[in-house]
């Protein structure tokens, strides 16, 4: 399947991924990264087989599981695992901060890992928090998850408000029980948030535009100063799911010398998958709502019908998650390529945060990425900047030297 040539080009290229949520495998569900795990899309064996040398972790503090009290608890939760395995296996990954320290680890032969946040409700509104985020190594930040915060709109708000394809509103969730709240809508950025994107800016983090909502995205390009990224988005112009850029905003992360990286999911990457997954999901919200409207919800029926139709809602969804084959994740990077320019897109696997395509089930698969590539002509030089100099050079731009 993998030509010598593109094995060459492969493991001698710096291959730079800047969006993986394994850090909740290790703090959840307490699994050695640093042994094969057999499970999920990466660890550090697989991802030595795979010669994925740099990789962004996130630390995702999911607002639906914690409070607010919780949520710099929980990132310092991600931010120890990170630091703990980089201890216990000094020798496949270090710790990096800037892109010259990428470059250096990348020499000797090691993984360089780089801490980032994901879902800036995280900082809990401080700007205090997010340096001291700042000084574990955090050197991204997604400004919102699907939903908003206090100073940002999330796309999922924007979605269900214009209907792209139909998102369900965000819940209410009050502060009074010690919940974030995500009711407020502000048209993009408040002025508090653009005081974060200017301390980001200060302070050399980069700002990460996936999840956004659009109208919050063209209030960050007016703001920044420095480069942006999407750290995992993939095309809207093939793939109609709100969570993916389109080519207006392609056009302006090329403009604004930021990067666009490729996330794998399937939905994100296959319209057909995201479409015909899509109406199997809208039936299960209407058979929910079916039940609820007939039946106590938490009593015994209403328990044994919800199972039933989560179980049917996986038979039919199963198949469809399957059809998608990982050259769409190619047909995205050629759409990007073309609008915003070769220097301008990346990797942004998303692994252990999606459902990966048909022959991409983990990282120990990204050499056919390269093949792919060079099945479709893209020269060397352009391979090595898709697979990671942009990347590079963003970081470099944004953190300095
Ligand atoms: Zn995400």
């Amino acid at each position: 399947m993998i030509s010598g040539k593109a094995r060459e080009l492969h493991f001698s290229s710096l291959v730079f991924d800047t969006h993986s949520d394994s850090l909740g495998r290790i703090v959840d569900d307490k699994e050695d990264f640093g042994t094969n795990t057999l499970k999920g899309h990466m660890d550090l064996p697989r991802m030595k087989s795979g010669n994925q040398n740099a990789q962004f972790f996130a630390a995702f503090v999911d607002s639906e599981r914690f409070t607010v009290q919780e949520a710099v608890k929980r990132a310092n939760q991600y931010f120890d695992a990170f630091d703990n395995l980089c201890i216990k296996y000094p020798e496949i990954l270090v710790q990096a901060k800037t892109a010259s320290d990428v470059v250096r680890i990348r020499k000797e032969d090691k993984i360089a890992g780089i801490l980032c946040v994901e879902g800036g409700h995280a900082i809990v509104d401080s700007l205090d928090v997010l340096n001291n985020f700042y000084s574990r190594g955090v050197r991204y930040m997604t400004l919102t998850h699907n939903m908003s915060n206090n100073w940002a709109d999330g796309i999922q708000d924007e979605a269900s408000n214009d209907a792209i394809i139909g998102w369900k509103k965000s819940k209410l969730i009050h502060e009074n029980n010690g919940w974030l709240k995500y009711e407020t809508r502000h048209n993009g950025l408040t002025e508090f948030g653009r005081k974060v994107i200017k301390e980001m800016n200060k302070i050399g983090m980069i700002i990460d535009i996936s999840h956004v909502a659009r109208k919050t995205f063209w209030d960050v390009i007016e703001t920044t100063n420095k480069p942006v990224m999407a750290s995992h988005s993939s095309a809207y112009s093939i793939t109609q799911n709100p969570r993916n850029i389109d080519d207006d905003q392609l056009k302006a992360v090329s403009k604004n010398n930021g990067v666009v990286c490729v996330n794998y999911e399937v939905t994100f990457v296959s319209n057909q998958c995201n479409q015909e997954t899509r109406k199997i999901d809208i039936w299960k919200q209407d058979e929910i709502k079916k039940l609820e409207s007939t039946h106590k919800i938490g009593s015994n029926t209403h328990q044994e019908y919800l199972k039933k139709i989560n179980i049917e809602h996986n038979k039919l969804s199963a198949p469809l998650l399957k059809q998608p084959i990982y050259t769409e994740i190619i047909d995205h990077i050629d759409h990007m390529v073309n609008i915003a320019g070769i220097d301008h897109v990346g990797l942004g696997s998303d692994f252990d945060g999606s459902r990966t395509p048909t022959g991409m089930e983990d990282c120990s698969k990204i050499p056919l990425i390269t093949q792919e590539l060079l099945n479709r002509n893209y020269t060397d030089q352009d391979i090595r900047k898709i697979l990671g100099l942009n990347v590079l050079r963003v970081l470099e731009d944004v953190t300095g030297l």
